[in-house]
């Protein structure tokens, strides 16, 4: 019988595996997959300052230092952004997480590759898992069990906890292009993606190329891409060594807690609003969960005992989850003339100073606040209609 079963090897149950396991409790992390980090499809962008905060040091596993950012507008004009100094990291994916499952086994948790759960029984002593492995199947025994089983999560589908799925389907190529630019490409527009963006990201070798969308698909729109976008390298769609698919949940899509079970992670839809991004906030999200169990396990992790981890993870980051879904219903309803006029904004110097004054790459609501306050002072810049204009996309979404 264990303490925890957390259902997933990847960032977010190898971090909570390892965070649990060193305060003491007997641990087991179940993945289906034979090796950690594989299948990989992620651009791997993680913001410096976040990465400090959770206390991960990137040198072994960052391939590339990010600068500044450039937004493509559907127009094909460009807008570019930087503070000359580093944002974020471009990250080998497979080695960061490989990073992560081999601290939590130093810990002392147990990690069983090629076990893929496949049931859940739950009684007032309990929760029993069904896994399938290697040679037949087996039952695995714990107080609780931890959801880290990513977007389409079986946690929480099997236990009521996932209130609506409607991912974001993305597709990413990796390209060889050798390249010394630290600057990554956003490309926006309704011909691109009605509901995502697309983007092209150098690591050294290799350009990670791709895009998402809620519909349609996104495999095909990607060769598209690939091959009409002058500003990708040239012939990209001849240079494709890895070509994979992956889905990004919705944030607010799921319930995070129950009797004797939480969900972290892309399980429980902890990606940023605006870009999809996981790794910073679930990593984060992580360790206030960590906490909230290390406390609800010293007595039994009833339902109730639980709920304190929905109501921490709101004190920390509801505004976030809240102002980024409205940004990002505003670029969904978004013409291509309004897209364009949008990110021309990012020129007039009084806003991009608070852009670069406030920019934050993983908490985005503080400059939306920011740009919010400072409204009335914008006027002589952008001129009243225009000003009204955008107060009223905030004011109906
Ligand atoms: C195309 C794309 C690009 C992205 N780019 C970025 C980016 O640049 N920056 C960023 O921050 N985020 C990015 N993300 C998001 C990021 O990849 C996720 O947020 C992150 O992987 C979430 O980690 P996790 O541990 O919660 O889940 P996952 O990494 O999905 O891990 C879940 C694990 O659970 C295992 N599993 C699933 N079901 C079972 C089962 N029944 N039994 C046992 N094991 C199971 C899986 O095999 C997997 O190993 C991107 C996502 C996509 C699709």
């Amino acid at each position: 019988m264990y303490d925890v079963t957390i259902i997933g090897g990847g960032p977010s149950g190898c971090l909570l595996g390892k965070n649990l396991a060193k305060k003491g409790f007997e641990v087991a992390i179940l993945e289906e997959d034979p090796e950690i980090g594989q299948p990989m499809c992620c651009a791997g962008i993680v913001g410096a300052e976040g990465l400090k905060e959770i206390n991960l040091d990137p040198e072994s596993w960052s391939l590339r230092e990010l600068r500044g950012g450039t937004f493509h507008c559907p127009t094909g004009e460009t807008v570019k952004l930087s503070r000359g100094r580093t944002e974020a990291h471009v990250i080998d994916r497979a080695k960061f997480d490989r990073d992560l499952a081999e601290k939590a086994v130093r810990a002392g948790a147990e990690l069983k590759l090629k076990n893929r759960v496949r049931g859940i029984s739950r009684n007032e002593k309990g929760v029993t898992l069904l896994v399938k492995k290697r040679g037949g199947s087996e039952e695995v025994k714990s107080r609780m069990i931890v959801g880290a089983d990513g977007p389409n999560s079986l946690v929480a589908r099997t236990l009521d906890l996932m209130k609506n799925f409607s991912p974001t389907i993305a597709a990413q190529a990796e390209v060889v292009k050798k390249s010394e630019s630290r600057n990554a490409h956003v490309y926006l527009g309704n011909d691109l993606s009605k509901n995502f963006f697309g983007w092209a990201v150098p690591t050294g070798d290799i350009y990670r190329v791709g895009l998402g969308d809620k519909n349609g698909n996104v495999v095909r729109k990607l060769i598209n891409f690939l091959e009409d976008e002058p500003s990708l390298p040239e012939d990209s769609r001849k240079k494709i060594v890895r070509l994979t698919t992956g889905l990004i949940p919705t944030p607010g899509s799921r319930k995070i807690y129950g009797e004797r079970v939480i969900l972290v992670g892309d399980a429980a839809g902890h990606v940023k609003p605006l870009t999809g991004g996981g790794l910073y906030l679930g990593l984060s999200i992580v360790e206030i969960a960590s906490e909230i169990l290390t406390k609800a396990l010293e007595g039994e992790p009833t339902e109730e005992n639980l709920r304190e981890y929905r109501k921490a993870v709101s004190e920390k980051y509801g505004k976030e989850f809240k102002m980024g879904a409205r940004v990002r219903r505003i670029l969904q309803k978004a013409s291509d003339d309004d897209i364009t006029e949008f990110l021309k904004l990012l020129t007039v110097p009084e806003i991009r100073d608070i852009i670069l004054k406030n920019a934050d790459f993983d908490n985005h609501s503080k400059l939306f606040r920011e740009l919010m306050k400072n409204g009335p002072s914008l006027i002589s810049a952008i001129g009243t209609r225009k000003l009204m204009k955008y107060l009223g996309w905030f004011a109906k979404t």
